[in-house]
């Protein structure tokens, strides 16, 4: 032990420092992604969610929306909060369909998935005004699909230096309610949707 050189104040705990939640740890130069969810995947590996009924992206559009934390429900896909997200607003567009490829969506669903895609953009800019997106699909558990059964394209919002608030997310225990005004207010900014009948009637009247 190094004796205090009476250049500041020294701490008995200096070398083990406990961090805002309470928990001791030695701090190193590595900075962490809490990803515990991942734990479900290492444990079940990939036969996880072989059932549909184990699926928790068809299980997710048969609850109310609150519940499920969806925001919006289009005709072949929704639009659904991640409950594990890497960022606050962290959306998942998913066909409702149980089909585990890119390319196993038909033209109607592909076009639709890529709409929701981009409106997912948009909402989140105007709710959150993040500066960066990662956009995404990890295709079979090889290519890190948590749930390789379903197909899911993550809409990541991404601010400057967002990764220093990640373990501040993963921790606080007021990320359920946190999720619940994400999602309102996700869903009170999607656009309603304008039926192709009544868009054609419009141009008609105009
Ligand atoms: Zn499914």
């Amino acid at each position: 032990m190094q004796e205090s050189t009476g250049a500041g104040p020294e701490y008995p705990g200096d070398h083990a420092v406990t961090d805002d939640f309470g928990l001791a740890g030695v701090p190193d130069a590595f900075q962490r992604l809490w990803t515990p969810h991942r734990m479900a995947y290492i444990k079940g590996g990939q036969h996880q969610f072989k059932n549909v009924d184990d699926c928790p992206f068809c299980v997710a559009p048969e609850r109310e929306d609150e519940d499920s934390l969806i925001v919006y429900r289009g005709r072949t896909s929704y639009v659904v909060l991640n409950l594990f997200p890497y960022n606050p607003g962290h959306l998942l567009i998913c066909p409702y369909r149980h089909i585990p490829d890119y390319t196993d969506l038909t033209v109607e669903e592909t076009a639709e998935f890529a709409e929701l895609t981009q409106t997912a953009m948009r909402v989140l800019r105007k709710v959150a005004n993040p500066t960066g997106f990662n956009l995404g699909m990890n295709q079979g558990v090889t290519g890190g699909a948590g749930i390789a059964g379903h197909l899911h394209q993550h809409v990541v919002p991404r601010w400057g230096g967002d990764g220093n608030f990640f373990p501040i997310i993963a921790q606080t225990k007021a990320i359920t309610q946190t999720l619940g005004e994400v999602r309102q207010q996700v869903a009170d900014a999607w656009p309603e949707e304008v039926p192709a009948e009544q868009e054609a009637a419009g141009e008609q009247d105009a």
